[in-house]
């Protein structure tokens, strides 16, 4: 169905792990060779596709029975390259996503050192690029994700990777991925300073789960752009406030944290949200993977409403904070349109 009609809309937490069409991910999975446990596409199409039905009991979870699928699928140079071109054309056809932000893990995709990072990270961006030639109302730029499973001197080489292609489309870095014992944030700083200062845009995934010492220090100290989540955030007034007054963006992800149990009831998001608008926060409305979630912008906006936990005008604000919040710069297409916020 043609999205034409509806609102411009921009999304700026998207996993390429999560984003490609099942279809996709078959036809490239078998062009490369790869053994798939199913052999028939339904199998796979539920594999690689959550529903509220088959929640996951936590992030490990997700990563070890979804992640693990799609991210050795997309581990090639000609894989991501499909993989990313298809996210940023699919977004505007099925969403009308005038801006996209798309976060991925290099260190991910190299099948463990075997295939070269630089050209996984090249050809992403030549999958981007090729994108918004075709689809040249998109502005796109790709974030690239450090990960809570690697040692800070492999996350270090990663965002000297994402500093070096700036000027080509890489607009920031994350740190993603489940808690791990082994992982420290503070270990990080020197590395977030150093991409801060190059110019990349910073976003932490922080406060998805229940580490409150941790999202006080990304906060306080890191003092990113913007946090994927950050729902603990909810439960403490004076870390809100802080949030408010740095006008720190987060990242919210509504069907994402329900399917994950990350946030256990409808009534429980319901009561997320509220306390970031009555403290002033300032959040988007994202996916965290259309296709793994079988989701969209839109449908999330349509959800939020049913469900009476945002309005009409709550929503657009979002929308307008999500265009205000991009790391895109108006250059990345090539074009002389300029990022900017939808006419109401
Ligand atoms: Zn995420």
């Amino acid at each position: 169905m043609s999205q034409r009609t509806t609102t411009p809309r921009a999304e700026l937490h998207t996993h390429l792990g999560a984003a490609v069409d099942p279809v996709i991910m078959w036809t490239i999975a078998h062009r490369q060779g790869i053994k798939l446990p199913v052999k028939d596409y339904w199998d796979f199409e539920e594999m690689i596709t959550v529903t509220p039905e088959k929640k996951n009991l936590s992030l490990d979870q997700m990563d070890k029975n979804y992640y693990h699928w799609t991210e050795l699928i997309q581990s090639s140079p000609e894989a991501i390259e499909e993989a990313v071109h298809a996210v940023i054309g699919g977004g505007y056809r099925k969403c009308n996503l005038v801006l996209q932000e798309l976060r991925f893990s290099p260190m991910k995709r190299n099948r463990t050192g075997e295939r070269d990072l630089d050209l996984i990270i090249l050809a992403a961006l030549w999958g981007m690029r090729r994108a918004i030639v075709e689809y040249p109302q998109v502005n796109a730029g790709l974030i690239i994700s450090l990960d809570r499973s690697f040692t800070p001197a492999q996350n270090a080489i990663t965002a000297d990777k994402a500093i070096r292609y700036m000027s080509d489309g890489i607009v920031g870095i994350d740190i993603a991925g489940p808690d791990r014992k082994t992982f420290s944030m503070a270990a990080h700083a020197p590395l977030i300073t150093r991409a801060k200062k190059a110019g990349l845009g910073i976003t932490i995934h922080a406060g998805e789960t229940g580490n409150m010492r941790e999202l006080e220090y990304v906060v306080r100290v890191l003092k990113p752009d913007r946090i994927g989540h950050g729902l603990i955030a909810a439960q403490n007034k004076k870390l809100l406030k802080e949030i408010a007054r740095q006008k720190i963006i987060l990242e919210v992800c509504p069907t994402s944290n329900l399917c994950n149990s990350i946030l256990k009831s409808v009534e429980e998001l319901y009561a997320t949200i509220r306390a970031f608008i009555d403290n002033g926060v300032r959040f988007t409305i994202n996916t965290d993977g259309p296709e793994m979630y079988r989701t969209s912008v839109l449908k999330e906006e349509e959800f939020l409403l049913a469900r009476g936990i945002m309005n009409e005008k709550e929503l657009a604000q979002c929308m307008r904070w999500a265009f205000e919040g991009t790391f895109i710069r108006p250059r990345n297409n090539g074009s002389k349109q300029r990022v900017k916020s939808p006419k109401k």
